[in-house]
């Protein structure tokens, strides 16, 4: 892992010079300083290791056959490493050759696929070894978890979530809290920003939290809000959940690969995160999740499947249940080789710098977002994003498109049909990840200046 704090220092300076309040001068707002924030930009080479998409692939019409698209959906889901195909191919080719016994020979051996890349993601998350485990959806992972960690006796029956939280953690949720045999519009309590506000306060997290006490039995929470790009002080709200006698869990989607997390160190009780948003894992690839060594799995509720059982002894199916110890515990079934295989080349890429300075990058070019688009389209737009605290964001961007000449939504039509690849909610939102992995500064000028002509046409 290579620290290249001095050069993302340099472009910080570069950065700060030319967008500070009032300073947006003509010489700054010049494709030509874009490009040159690039070439300072120690972690820009990362790019060529990646496939970005096409603007000729996704718009019907579009002669330029190799501009590529500004592509700033890598918090949905990221683009492919150019690698990845070979790893693919080297597991195929293992069980072609060996047939069963590519179990436990040869590349990514089936059996042990998922232990030989853990070690990867332990940075990553800011886990120990033994702490994570690679498997299932995020969706199944948090299911498992949920199982485990929500324990509602006596009083203590309530969890807490945000409101507006991601449909498949509230579902979640609710039904757990039903399976439970109580009824969520009891149990569960979601947390809204003030009046009038998109983003919530910490203070009112936290007080939240404190307020229902003995009441409390999980804190389920995100480091990123996966639609409003907020960053969360989890550290304390896992120390509040704590205080109270409550477990706190985090879901991750928005967070790994965009922000550092230390989970370990935070002391989270679990955490499940998803493979293919920041990862760049493929399209519904396996996702993770982390149990806090403190945390002994035997005392915890669990589906238990063969693949949790300890390794020397599970191949002697005599149903005589002895768990392997830790998160491996909650693991089900096989691992699915060909899946893990599409981890590996990404999280190599990873690792090779730390994740502060991954989200030191993300921080810039959303930075550089904010300060192009205010001053250039400042009067059409409000941001989502906290846009004026770097400690509450990382590389997403959302705003929303005031009303007006041409409506919010012919705008995304017209961004999409310029090669501009982000997502769009009713009634005029719009969310961005400029992601330190593969974005460039000039992507970020460049839509900034497509969206100008759209909204300003000469
Ligand atoms: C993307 C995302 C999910 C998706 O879960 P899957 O099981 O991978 O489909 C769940 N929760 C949040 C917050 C997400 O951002």
């Amino acid at each position: 892992m290579r620290e290249v704090t001095a050069e993302i220092r340099d472009l910080e300076i570069l950065i700060d010079d030319a967008v500070h309040e009032g300073c947006v001068t003509s010489e700054n707002r010049t494709r030509g300083f874009a490009a040159k924030l690039d070439e300072t930009n120690p972690l820009g080479y990362l790019r060529g290791h990646y496939f970005i998409p096409k603007i000729k692939d996704l718009v019907k019409q579009f002669d330029d056959e190799n501009k590529e698209a500004i592509y700033f959906n890598g918090n949905s889901l990221g683009c492919q490493p150019k690698a990845t195909a070979s790893h693919i191919t080297s597991v195929l080719e293992n069980w072609k050759v060996k047939g069963m016994n590519c179990h436990f020979q040869g590349y990514l051996p089936a059996a042990l696929c998922d232990e030989e890349i853990q070690n990867l993601i332990l940075p990553i998350v800011g886990a120990k070894a033994g702490e994570v485990a690679l498997m299932n959806s995020l969706s199944v992972n948090l299911q498992l978890l949920l199982l485990a960690f929500y324990k509602p006796s006596g009083r203590r029956r309530k969890i807490i979530i945000e409101k507006h939280a991601f449909p498949s953690d509230y579902y979640l949720v609710a039904s757990r809290i039903e399976l439970a045999g109580l009824d969520p519009d009891e149990c569960l309590m979601e947390i809204s920003p003030k009046e009038g506000r998109h983003t919530l306060d910490h203070e009112d997290i936290l007080h939240a939290i404190e307020e229902t006490g003995d009441e409390l039995a999980l804190v389920l929470w995100p480091p990123v809000q996966y639609f409003t790009g907020q960053v969360f002080n989890i550290e304390e709200i896992i120390s509040a959940a704590h205080n109270v006698g409550a477990y706190c869990g985090l879901d991750c989607a928005h967070g790994i690969g965009n922000i550092e997390l230390k989970l370990h160190d935070w002391k989270a009780d679990f955490a499940v995160w998803c493979g293919y948003k920041y990862l760049n894992g493929s399209p519904g690839t396996v996702g993770g999740a982390f149990l806090h060594s403190s945390i002994d799995a035997k005392t915890l509720i669990k589906s238990r499947g063969w693949w949790g059982h300890k390794l020397d002894s599970r191949f002697k199916m005599d149903n005589n249940w002895d768990g392997s110890g830790g998160i491996s515990e909650f693991r089900l079934g096989n691992p699915p080789p060909i899946q893990m295989a599409t981890l590996v080349a990404p999280l190599e890429l990873f690792n090779r710098h730390s994740m502060s300075q991954f989200e030191a990058v993300g921080k810039l070019l959303s930075g550089y977002l904010i300060s192009l688009l205010r001053a250039v389209v400042g009067s059409r737009i409000t941001f989502i994003t906290p846009h004026t605290d770097v400690d509450s964001r990382g590389c997403q961007v959302s705003f929303t498109l005031t009303s007006g000449k041409p409506e919010p939504k012919a705008v995304f039509r017209d961004l999409r049909e310029h090669g501009v690849v982000c997502d769009f909610r009713e009634p005029g939102s719009i969310r961005l990840a400029p992601v330190p992995m593969y974005n460039k500064f000039t992507d970020v000028f460049d839509f900034v200046n497509i969206l100008k002509n759209i909204l300003h046409p000469e």
